[in-house]
């Protein structure tokens, strides 16, 4: 197959352009195609879908490991797919792959994710689309087991697509794969969030901490499926009506 007949894979993610997960996604994602790296130039987790409309947006060239071509853009994850869209990819990609994420992207996560978001963008956009994240938060962590379930799902996405509007969100833990299950979305949500202290000019501030609750009695959902050692793979949609509901009250009149 001669290099421009290879799949183009875009690359994101919410952690910045120079973590240590992009890297890992970067070159898994290289095992199949050519291999753009388009993310934001900071931090940038939890934004969740946030765009960015009343400031510029510019973009620098780097070499990512002085292997990979990169853009790194002053916005959030979903501006960077945004952008690399209609503006930095010479050809429109194949595939869009987000992460590999520094923390886990499971239960309630899902909504404030930016590294979801970003594989989110992809699918709005047309794009067969993946999120990939390591529940261990550590910059060190062994992502070798998430690197092989990207492998097995970039691999399957290549192959077989994904309906339109529906994106994969995939999680893992560090270390070895166990293997990857089918999971839902565990209910789940965060408790007791904010820490008050006092600043030195005596002033209250608060941070943001909260302890994760899992609401979810069955088995099948991501968080339990994390627990047991495996990684958790969940076809997710942006389209969030709730199609039961809407059928029950079309036939109430207002
Ligand atoms: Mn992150």
């Amino acid at each position: 197959m001669s290099k421009a007949e290879k799949p183009l894979i875009l690359v994101c993610n919410d952690d910045g352009i120079f973590s240590p997960g992009i890297k890992a996604l970067a070159e898994v994602a290289d095992e199949f195609g050519n291999v753009e790296i388009v993310a934001p130039d900071r931090q940038q987790s939890a934004v969740g879908h946030a765009i960015t409309v009343s400031t510029p947006l510019r973009s620098r060239s780097f070499m990512i490991d002085n292997r990979f071509s990169g853009q790194a853009v002053s916005g959030t994850p979903a501006d960077s797919v945004k952008l690399a869209h209609n503006q930095l990819l010479n050809r429109k990609p194949d595939l869009v792959v987000s992460g590999i994420n520094h923390g886990s992207n499971a239960g309630i996560n899902i909504l404030y994710s930016g590294t979801v978001s970003a594989a989110t963008e992809g699918t709005i956009l047309g794009y067969p689309s993946i999120a990939f994240s390591c529940t261990n938060f550590s910059e060190d962590a062994d992502l070798s087991g998430c690197q092989d379930a990207a492998r097995k799902v970039i691999g399957y996405v290549l192959n077989h697509g994904l309906p339109r509007g529906v994106t994969l969100n995939l999680n893992a833990p560090s270390g070895p794969l166990k293997g990857i299950r089918w999971a839902r979305q565990a209910n789940s949500r965060y408790v007791e969030e904010f820490e008050g202290r006092i600043d030195p000019h005596n002033r209250s501030y608060y941070w943001l901490t909260g302890k994760f609750q899992l609401l979810d009695q069955e088995e099948d959902n991501d968080i339990t499926v994390l627990e047991q050692g495996y990684a958790a793979l969940t076809p997710i949609q942006y389209d969030l009506t709730s199609y039961p509901l809407l059928r029950e009250l079309e036939n109430i009149q207002l």
